[in-house]
């Protein structure tokens, strides 16, 4: 029998009948595209592996934990552009986990001066990302602290040395430099991918007193980008991003002195009397793809039964990240008795 799930994807679309073992998928990966893609096959009736590297979900939309609540180092906004991700955060907003950014929006500097400024269409999460990201899986298997080696035809090899075979879809999810090195035996992937540059973003958690009222201040800077006040339960926390010079200047510095640049910088910018601290510091070496794969939702290597996708692929930013787990899992479905890739 065929059900249907919330996100309208047929239960069991892809089994020829009851009795037929379910197609395998297995996926490197549980960023918001990867995640999208393993719970859309997992709705559908697919047996989803995720292999994950790191400790828990998200990946640039990870979670860190605080003693009190959490802070997101990653992405601060979600936007959207068009239909299908429109409606589906019109769905989250409605489920409480994301809300509209309004008013409180400052840009400048204050040795200039503040403006009040727009950032339309943009929304900020109220719970966890990484909490948002665990629920995109549903039902597909989470495998953290396990990274993945390479990749051959229909099979996953781990770092650990274990072969994970006999997939019917193999989808690789990681930013394309790190997709890169897992694809020696697949030279035709390797290849299309060509050069995609991304560009690193340093991401501070600081703390400080005074400075302009305001929820989000946007820099006319060209060291820091972004601060964005935390939640409201700590309201002296900030989550400042670097400018992509500031990061490529800071690559391989040490976390003492890119945070020290950046609270001197940040003092400045603010005219702060008094100094600022500086909590936690993250490089993002991946931050944000400068160009990507010419158009299309994934990449892929139809004899080999592997796929590419993530921003890196179809395009920078959340929205193009998630569309294309979607995009390609919806052609996974309906391409039922035949898989076509
Ligand atoms: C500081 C910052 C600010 C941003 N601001 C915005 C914004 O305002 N708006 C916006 O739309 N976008 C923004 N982005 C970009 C956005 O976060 C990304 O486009 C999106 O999250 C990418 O999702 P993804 O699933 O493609 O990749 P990722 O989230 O990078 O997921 C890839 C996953 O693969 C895992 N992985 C990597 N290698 C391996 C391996 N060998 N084995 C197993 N697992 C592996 C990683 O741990 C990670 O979990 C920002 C990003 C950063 C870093």
């Amino acid at each position: 029998m065929t059900t249907t799930d919330p996100q309208g994807v047929d239960r069991g679309a892809n089994r020829a009948d009851a009795s037929s073992p379910p197609l395998k998928a297995g996926i490197v990966g549980s960023g918001i595209a990867g995640a999208s893609c393993a719970g859309h096959l997992a709705a559908a009736g697919w047996d989803v592996d995720v292999f994950e590297k790191a400790r828990g979900v998200g990946g640039r939309l990870s979670t860190k934990r605080l003693e009190q609540g959490w802070a997101s180092l990653g992405s601060p906004f979600i936007s959207a552009q068009r239909d299908p991700f429109r409606s589906q955060l019109r769905q989250w907003v409605r489920q409480g986990w994301l809300e509209a950014v309004r008013g409180d929006v400052l840009q400048g500097r204050a040795t200039i001066s503040w403006v009040q400024a727009q950032l339309q269409n943009h929304y900020r999460l109220n719970i966890e990302p990484s909490k948002l990201v665990h629920e995109l899986l549903g039902e597909a298997k989470l495998h953290t602290n396990t990274p993945v080696a390479a990749l051959k035809a229909r099979t996953i090899i781990l770092e650990d040395g274990r072969e994970m075979g006999n997939f019917d879809c193999v989808i690789c999810s990681v930013p394309t430099p790190q997709a890169l090195p897992l694809l020696d035996a697949l030279p035709l992937l390797r290849d299309g991918l060509g050069e995609i540059r991304y560009r690193p973003i340093w991401s501070f958690l600081m703390r400080w007193e005074g400075g302009p009222s305001a929820n989000v201040i946007k820099f006319d800077d060209h060291l820091l980008k972004l601060a964005v006040r935390q939640s409201s339960d700590n309201p002296g926390l900030w989550v400042v991003h670097s400018s992509h010079e500031f990061a490529e200047t800071y690559l391989e510095a040490s976390v003492e002195e890119a945070s020290t640049r950046a609270a001197s910088a940040l003092m400045g910018l603010l005219g702060l009397p008094w100094p600022v601290e500086v909590e936690v510091s993250h490089l993002w070496r991946y931050a944000r793809p400068e160009s990507t794969t010419a158009g299309g939702f994934w990449l892929s290597d139809r004899e080999s039964r592997v796929a590419l996708i993530g921003d890196g692929i179809a395009g920078e930013g959340v929205e193009r990240a998630w569309e294309s787990g979607v995009r390609l899992a919806q052609a996974l479905i309906q391409a039922k008795a035949e898989l076509v890739l």
